[in-house]
């Protein structure tokens, strides 16, 4: 049976760990009609994957969903490109495609991979907020947004609409003008859904690499239920988090459980019966509550001098532009008013200069 999108969220879980990439893609997919139903031929396609690398680096299973879904959408007759732009990329992301063997995998199906930091750009505006997007991006007729962050009690971004945070190429990241006096974690959201309703990728999927389980797939047109549906299995009232709250709010998709419908290998967390899955926030941490909470849990980072070398790729990296280096001190400075804990820096830093410091509920948290 064709299910119609937005409002459906497929999912599947590797039980035999027999199956091929291939097969997974194809039985996650089934419910909401097969990739042709989103992929047609002619169209050009851009597969958003993350590689942005863990304390792991990037996983390979990762790497292996980006280069399969490339290879069917390609076999569907369209032109696909794989793009992203992590934090290393300043360090040059020819470099970061060979180091995670992603040059070798696409090159064998002979799928184009996409230099976002190359790529001209194309200025964008979201009410008076001015972003400077990549041409290839703006203009894919599909994109395809493979997210593995999962969204949790702390998350600033994460999930599927965060991922698509990930075509800001590194030099222009910092001309996305926001201003107004808004809190870091709502900033980061807003950021992101400002990106996410004008890119709007058509399919979402996510491996669920970030929760307790490895094997889960999830798949969706709306990347806000998606996100809705990855929240509730890892515990948290989904409008707790600004995304998905900004993003509902807006039209953008479906952040309330109760209105999606969940096809395939449903867990307990999110099927009917498990409907009200309320997780660490209780449900009921919402606006203002959330907001004070959200204050006294925070995680910045900090540069260690006797690591630093002074390379500067963290400065810019840093999508805010909070990381100077002032007339009158030495080494660099982190302003914290303007850091919206993004952790680019941290990721990109080659010394592992950059720390991160968790407040005290921070800590009892997320340990
Ligand atoms: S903190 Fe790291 S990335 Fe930043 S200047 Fe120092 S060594 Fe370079
Ligand atoms: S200083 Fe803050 S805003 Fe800048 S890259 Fe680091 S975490 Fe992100």
């Amino acid at each position: 049976m064709k299910l119609e999108p937005p409002s459906t969220v497929a999912i599947s879980v590797d039980r035999t760990d027999l199956l091929s990439t291939t097969d997974r893609l194809a039985a996650l997919l089934s419910p909401l009609g097969g990739l042709s139903t989103f992929v047609r031929p002619g169209m050009t396609v851009l597969v958003k994957p993350d590689l942005t690398a863990g304390s792991d680096g990037v996983p390979e299973t990762h790497l292996e969903l980006a280069v399969q879904v490339g290879r069917l959408a390609q076999a569907a007759g369209a032109k696909v490109a794989i793009g992203d732009s992590p934090a290393l990329a300043e360090a040059g992301v020819e470099r970061l495609w060979k180091q995670t063997r992603l040059e070798e995998m696409a090159g064998r199906e002979g799928l184009h991979l996409l230099n976002i930091e190359k790529s001209a750009t194309v200025p964008v505006a979201v009410e008076t907020r001015i972003y400077y997007l990549p041409q290839p991006v703006v203009e894919a007729d599909l994109i395809v947004n493979l997210s593995r962050r999962g969204l949790n009690a702390t998350s600033r971004t994460g999930g599927a609409i965060g991922n698509v945070f990930g075509v800001l190429p590194g030099f222009h990241m910092g001309m996305g003008a926001f201003k107004g006096r808004i809190s870091q974690s709502r900033r980061m959201a807003q950021i992101a859904v400002d990106l996410f309703s004008v890119l709007q990728p058509g399919l979402n999927i996510f491996d669920a690499l970030d929760l307790q389980n490895p094997a889960w797939l999830a798949a969706s047109a709306d990347a806000v239920a998606l996100d809705t549906v990855i929240a509730s299995l890892a515990g948290v009232d989904p409008q707790t988090i600004f995304s998905i709250r900004y993003a509902s709010e807006a039209g953008l998709g479906i952040g309330w459980l109760e209105a999606i419908a969940t096809e395939g290998d449903v867990p307990q967390a999110v099927s009917r019966g498990g409907r009200g899955s309320r997780g660490l926030t209780g449900g009921v941490l919402t606006g203002t509550v959330a907001d004070a909470i959200g204050s006294l849990v925070t995680m910045k980072p900090e540069i260690d001098p006797a690591r630093c070398s002074d390379c500067g790729i963290c400065i810019s990296s840093c999508p805010a532009g909070a990381i100077r280096c002032l007339p009158d001190r030495i080494g660099l400075t982190i302003e914290r008013r303007l850091c919206i804990s993004c952790w680019r820096c941290h990721e990109s830093c080659p010394k592992a200069a950059i720390f991160v410091r968790k407040s005290w509920l921070a800590r009892q948290l997320v340990g």
